[in-house]
């Protein structure tokens, strides 16, 4: 398998590109970066294409959990970014009640914008080809000529081609490609029921907590990050968000006191000051999805969405990407015909449902819950004490050895998480955060 190394394409007027890799990824985020990581350690080729350019800010809680982290400090100089430690969990209710408990494994914050970029850019490092802003417009499947397997081809969103062996789609939870059926039908008019919004906030006392407010119809998180900052981001129903006129949403705290009605939560919002652009994303519809068309496979939301209440989506991204590249690189390292290569898809499918399975029909009955009058919310809400670590154990990835991970017991201790590079840590001070105050 040769090398290419890392080459930046993607600059206008390069001429359209031959090579066959082994390994196409569509998506850079957790899962896609996370899939060229694992197959270039296995040696395979890879190309990754991403329509956006880091860093950029995106819709998340930013809560990154024990299990995300375990595999973070193996990729990237992760305690170097300054994430926040998060020990506990608490829920307050619209009455300003408080139920908390300790989370079993201290978790951190740290923002997306930091997150993608460190990871898209370990990904450089470790030799994958790179298309920043380069989005993918269609893929195709070439079919087996003289005994040669399977290609694909894609062709991006300003003509450059790419062709590979094996193809992983991570592209999040709302993509679509020509050659591929993807969640966003062409119209693009349905869709899921859930709004998302998110806002950094600055001058926000300091707590170890993860503060989940709640209300009927929805809930927002507020979750301590890097260098003392805070992230509020709110999921809730598309009619409670629906008169959000554009002005009015840039003032997060205003906007969010008046659609959730929740006393304690504006209080905080309004004690400290907005430091981002309020960033929103929709449709929003947590369900499973298939796992792999064809041959490509699909990992982190691509492949399905769990409920951000759970706080594991980047966990089951990272973890799924890996389990992608894995499989794909075992069923390339043989002859590489179409027989061999065909056995990838089955193999995942039964370990992401062996992974994930519980967790969706876990997250699909609390669900409910965030629809529920007030009186039976708080009535759950005062078991989360006992019931909380139950059911965040329960909503993670399982049978980690399957992916070939070690279990926490086994990992070295986090100390011996790697250093930044030169480039990294120029990055990281010259990073301009978005302190202008709207
Ligand atoms: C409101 C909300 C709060 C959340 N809070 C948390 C939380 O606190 N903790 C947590 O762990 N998870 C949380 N999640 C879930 C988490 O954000 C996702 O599970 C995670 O981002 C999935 O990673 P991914 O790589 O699969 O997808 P993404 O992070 O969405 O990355 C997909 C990438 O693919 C790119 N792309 C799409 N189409 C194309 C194309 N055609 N060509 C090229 N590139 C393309 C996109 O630009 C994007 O960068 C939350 C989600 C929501 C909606």
């Amino acid at each position: 398998m040769e090398d290419v190394g890392n080459r930046a394409v993607g600059a206008q007027g390069l001429a359209p590109l031959q090579s066959v890799k082994d390994l196409i990824v569509i998506g850079g985020g957790p899962a896609g970066t996370a899939a060229a990581l694992e197959a270039r350690r296995r040696g395979l080729t890879v190309s990754i294409w991403e329509r956006d350019r880091f860093p950029r800010h995106k819709v998340c809680g930013e809560f990154i959990s024990a299990e995300s982290l375990m595999i973070l400090e193996e990729e990237i100089s992760f305690a170097a970014y300054r994430p926040a430690v998060i020990r506990r969990s608490e829920f307050i209710s619209p009455r300003g009640r408080v139920h908390g408990f300790a989370l079993p494994h201290a978790a951190r914050g740290l923002s997306r914008r930091l997150l993608d970029r460190a990871l898209w850019r370990a990904a450089a490092a470790r030799g994958a080809e790179m298309h920043e802003g380069e989005g993918a417009r269609s893929v195709e499947r070439i079919p087996p000529v003289n005994g040669r397997p399977i290609e694909w081809e894609l062709r991006s969103v300003s003509g450059i081609k790419g062709r590979s062996l094996a193809l992983a789609i991570c592209a999040g939870r709302w993509w679509s490609l020509e050659g591929i059926p993807g969640p966003a039908k062409s119209g693009g008019a349905h869709g899921g029921e859930w709004f998302g919004a998110k806002a950094h906030f600055a001058k926000i006392s300091a707590s170890d907590a993860v503060e989940m407010y709640y209300f009927p119809g929805g809930y927002c998180g507020l979750a301590p990050i890097e260098d003392g900052l805070y992230n509020a981001c709110c999921l809730v129903e598309r009619g409670l968000a629906r008169d959000a006129s554009r002005p009015e949403i840039a003032d997060f705290a205003s906007w969010i006191a008046r659609v959730s009605g929740h006393g304690a939560l504006a209080d905080r919002l309004r004690a400290g000051s907005q430091i981002s652009m309020t960033v929103t994303t929709a449709p929003v519809e947590p369900a499973r999805r298939r796992a792999d068309h064809h041959g490509a496979l699909m990992a982190g939301d691509a492949a399905g969405f769990l409920d951000p209440f759970t706080g594991d989506g980047i966990s089951i991204a990272l973890q799924s990407g890996r389990l992608a590249a894995r499989c794909l690189a075992e069923s390339l390292n043989g002859k590489r015909d179409s027989e061999e290569m065909a056995q990838a898809p089955p193999v995942y499918r039964g370990k992401l449902t062996e992974a994930v399975g519980r967790s969706y029909r876990l997250a699909g009955l609390l669900r409910a819950l965030v629809r529920a009058p007030s009186w039976l919310q708080e009535s759950v809400a005062a078991s989360l004490p006992w019931l909380g670590p139950r059911l965040e154990a329960r909503t993670r990835w399982r049978n980690a050895a399957s992916n070939g991970e070690r279990t926490s017991a086994e990992r070295p201790a986090a100390k011996g998480a790697r250093q930044l590079d030169a480039r990294e840590a120029s990055d990281l001070n010259q990073e301009p955060l978005e302190r202008k105050l709207l």
